[in-house]
């Protein structure tokens, strides 16, 4: 049986003094169990402030992305071993916000998520598609790819991965994939890390999930858990989804 694990992913949100009181209230209302895990994806400066509210605690934290490279002239750029400095556990790479603002192809998130697990942290790898790939029956190809490329340059590290479907029509739009149509791509996603000997990575759910959708999708038997947005804000929707 995997363990569940829900991902608070901040986005570009906070500030010292909301972030102050939220992680105290997650802090204070997790104490942890045994079959799942908490963690918070928090913007860069943050790090720093999540290490404190949250070292000894059952709540691990990370970031958003990484470089793909180790140091050097890269403006702008954070490069995975600095995360690892500030006690991460996890980064989300490929998160399709980056991915189509950012212009991110599959091969810089296969990089990113290597860089990734080269500084001994978890990569969380994103998948999905838009609502016109959908719509056109590209589903299962497009996460297929994009999982395949992360696959053919982790090799057989990509078992110390997590892989997020997050379909891009649901993200923010308060509009969730049913359990049945997420449970249909965790499958297929099931399926191609088995074949490549990962079957028992854990594949999280994540587009617009909240206290009220969270235990049907958290049910299906491929869905080990979510990738948490605008919930993830709030301390009493983020703790219902985390128990649910
Ligand atoms: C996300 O940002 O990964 C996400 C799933 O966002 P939301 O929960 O707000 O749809």
């Amino acid at each position: 049986m995997r363990t569940k694990l829900v991902v608070g992913n901040w986005k570009m949100n906070g500030g010292l003094a909301a972030n102050a009181a939220l992680l105290t209230a997650l802090a204070s209302g997790w104490s942890g169990r045994e079959d799942r895990m908490m963690a918070v994806c928090v913007p860069f400066p943050y790090l720093a402030q999540a290490r404190e509210r949250l070292q000894g605690t059952a709540i691990r934290w990370g970031a958003q992305d990484a470089s793909p490279h180790p140091s050097g002239a890269y403006t702008g750029d954070v490069a995975a071993a600095m995360l690892a400095e500030f006690g991460c556990t996890y980064v989300i790479v490929g998160h399709s916000e980056r991915r189509a603002l950012h212009g991110e192809s599959d091969e810089t998130v296969a990089a990113k998520a290597k860089a990734v697990l080269a500084a001994g942290l978890t990569a969380i790898v994103c998948v999905g598609e838009t609502l016109a790939e959908r719509e056109g029956g590209r589903t299962e190809a497009v996460v297929e790819r994009q999982l395949g490329a992360a696959i053919a340059v982790l090799g057989d590290s990509m078992v110390r991965s997590v892989v997020a479907y997050e379909p891009v029509w649901a993200i923010g739009t308060g509009r969730t994939a049913t359990p049945e149509q997420a449970q249909a791509v965790h499958a297929r996603l099931r399926g191609q890390l088995r074949a490549a000997g990962a079957g028992e990575v854990q594949v999280l759910y994540g587009g617009s999930v909240k206290g009220a959708n969270a235990a049907a999708l958290m049910r299906m038997p491929d869905i080990d858990g979510g990738l948490v947005g605008g919930a993830s804000l709030d301390a009493t929707e983020f703790l219902t989804i985390a128990r649910a």
